[in-house]
C-alpha cells in the first residue's frame, strides 16, 4: 500500500530561529502518523541537522534537503552531496524542483546522476515533475511530463524505481494561488502512473507515492488528498505557517 505523504518546502525562506520556532510549534501538535502516513521537512542545507535533531523519535516523521549535487566528492565549492546529507541521518533528498530546472538549468541527465547517488546511499528521492502554462494551454502536458519521466527515471531497475516518490508539480500552480483542479490533479496522477505502469509494470506503479504541488493549503488539502491517485501534497508557501501545515498533515487520509 502506497504512503501518504505531507511534505513541507521551505525553499530559501526562514532565518534558522524562525526554522526552529516553526518546527516546534508543529510538532507540539503531537500529530499522531499511522503506518501508512508520512510528514516530511524540506529544510534549507543548514538547518538539516537541527531539524533532524527535533523530528528524532517520532514516528513517520522525516527531513529532507531540497537538493543534492549530481558529483560525488570534491571540487565543486558549494556544493552539498548525498554522502553529506546522509551523513547527518536524513533519509529524503527532493530533486528536479522547477525553480532548480529552470534557475539552474538543471538537465534531465543531471537529475537521472542525483537520483543514482541519491538511490545507491539508500536514500529516498522525491522526484518532481510538472508543465508550464504554455505547455498545459497547447494541451502537451502529458507528453511533457512523460518526457521528463522517462529521462530521468526509466534507466532504474525497477527494484530502485519503487523507492522514489514522486511529486507533480505545475509550475503554473506554484507559489500563484491556483491551485490544478481536482481533477486537472487526478488525470494527470492517473497518466503519470500509466506511463510508469508502461515501463515498470502495474504493481510498481501501484505502489509509488504520486505527490501534488501547487498551492496546496489548509482549505484544500481534503478535496486534492481524496483523488484515488493523490496521494499527498508538496507544499510550499503553506508550509511556513504552523496551522495550515497541521491542517495539511491532518488532511491525510
Ligand atoms: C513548491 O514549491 O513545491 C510548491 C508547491 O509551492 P506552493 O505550495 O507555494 O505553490
Amino acid at each position: 500500500m502506497r504512503k501518504k505523504i505531507a511534505a513541507a518546502n521551505w525553499k530559501m525562506n526562514l532565518t534558522v530561529q524562525e526554522g526552529e520556532k516553526l518546527l516546534d510549534e508543529i510538532l507540539k501538535d503531537k500529530i499522531v502518523l499511522n503506518d501508512n502516513q508520512q510528514a516530511i521537512f524540506a529544510v534549507p542545507f543548514p538547518y538539516l541537522q537541527i531539524a533532524q535533531e527535533k523530528i528524532s523519535g517520532m514516528k513517520n516523521y522525516f527531513v529532507a534537503a531540497q537538493d543534492c549535487s549530481d558529483k560525488k566528492s570534491g571540487a565543486y565549492t558549494g556544493e552539498v552531496s548525498v554522502d553529506m546529507i546522509a551523513s547527518l541521518q536524513v533519509t529524503h533528498v527532493i530533486i528536479g524542483h522547477s525553480e532548480r530546472r529552470a534557475n539552474f538549468n538543471e538537465s534531465s541527465q543531471m537529475l537521472a546522476d542525483k537520483l543514482n547517488l541519491i538511490l545507491a546511499k539508500g536514500l529516498t528521492p522525491i522526484f518532481c515533475c510538472g508543465e508550464s502554462l504554455d505547455i498545459r494551454e497547447s494541451g502537451k502536458q502529458n507528453d511533457f511530463v512523460a518526457t521528463q519521466i522517462s529521462e530521468s527515471l526509466f534507466h532504474l531497475e525497477p527494484a530502485l524505481m519503487e523507492k522514489v516518490v514522486i511529486a507533480y508539480e505545475p509550475i503554473w500552480a506554484i507559489g500563484t494561488g491556483k491551485t490544478a483542479t481536482t481533477a486537472e490533479a487526478q488525470d494527470m496522477h492517473v497518466h503519470l502512473r500509466n506511463t510508469l505502469a508502461g515501463h515498470f509494470g502495474d504493481k510498481i506503479a501501484a505502489d509509488i507515492s504520486i505527490l501534488y504541488g501547487g498551492s496546496v493549503k489548509g482549505n484544500n488539502a481534503v478535496e486534492l488528498f481524496s483523488q484515488p491517485d493523490v496521494d499527498g501534497g508538496l507544499v510550499g508557501g503553506a508550509s511556513l505557517n504552523a496551522q495550515e501545515f497541521c491542517t495539511i498533515i491532518k488532511s491525510l487520509p
